[in-house]
């Protein structure tokens, strides 16, 4: 196994599969039986998750000055909340034991988040689920993946997008858009890669974590990565 320790990255769109919002239960079905293969394998996984399906109607609103942007984000963590625990329902349906930790307290339904704590349960085989973000308005999801991954000491983070990873221009609009199997942090700030955040990249540049952006929707792939095939885009120091 070429990575012990992981971060996965779930973005809330990833949740809704091909509706518009909310959870799309196949889909949560088929990742909960991925992380229990890499489980069952002996890897350590905590996740991350992030709560567009739930908050992306609401965004406009804060485009709008409707709702205001501390406020707004307060509701996106909060989004998060909601498909943590819906992804645990399902990975304890499949008997992974789950633990959610929060970035803003909520005693009844999730542990406060706790370094040690998160690495005591994953070296127990258990399944750490990041909810809230940072708990800090202004961020996202992507930054807290890279944040918390430096925090357990993740080996790598694994950022599950629909894409297969990151190109020289956008594949849906060039056919001659080529994928990237490397490159550098550099390499990506300068391209302004949307896939993932400009933050969250700097971040992982200064602490020296690899970050695979790879197409979480293909199914085995989270099995391939961890065995060390080459998937995605690998963007590290370089
Ligand atoms: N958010 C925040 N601070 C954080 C993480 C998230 O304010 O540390 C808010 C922010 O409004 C964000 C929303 O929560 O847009 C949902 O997170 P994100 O967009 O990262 O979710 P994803 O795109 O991964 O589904």
């Amino acid at each position: 196994m070429k990575y012990k320790r992981l971060l996965l990255k779930l973005s809330g769109e990833s949740l809704m599969g091909d509706s518009e919002f909310g959870i799309y239960s196949n889909r949560l079905t088929q990742y909960a039986e991925e992380v229990k293969e890499v489980v069952n394998m002996g890897g350590q996984l905590a996740i991350v998750i992030g709560g567009g399906n739930i908050f992306r109607g609401f965004s406009r609103r804060i485009r709008e000055n409707t709702i205001n942007r501390i406020e707004g984000d307060y509701m996106g963590m909060l989004a998060t909340v909601i498909n943590g625990i819906a992804f645990q329902s399902y990975l304890e349906k499949l008997g992974i034991c789950t633990h959610i930790q929060t970035a803003i307290r909520m005693d009844q339904i999730a542990e406060p988040f706790g370094k040690k704590k998160a690495i005591y349960h994953l070296e127990k085989g258990r399944v750490v689920i990041f909810v809230a973000g940072t708990g800090n308005p202004y961020f996202t999801t992507d930054t807290a993946a890279v944040l918390r991954a430096i925090e357990i000491k993740a080996d790598v983070l694994l950022k599950g997008t629909r894409v297969d990873g990151i190109y020289t221009t956008d594949p849906e609009k060039n056919k001659y858009a080529k994928k990237l199997n490397n490159i550098s942090f550099d390499m990506a700030y300068q391209m302004k890669i949307k896939v993932m955040d400009q933050t969250a990249f700097i971040l992982g540049n200064e602490n020296n974590l690899p970050i695979i952006i790879f197409n979480i929707n293909k199914r085995g792939n989270l099995q391939k990565l961890i065995s060390g095939e080459k998937i995605g885009t690998l963007v590290s120091k370089k």
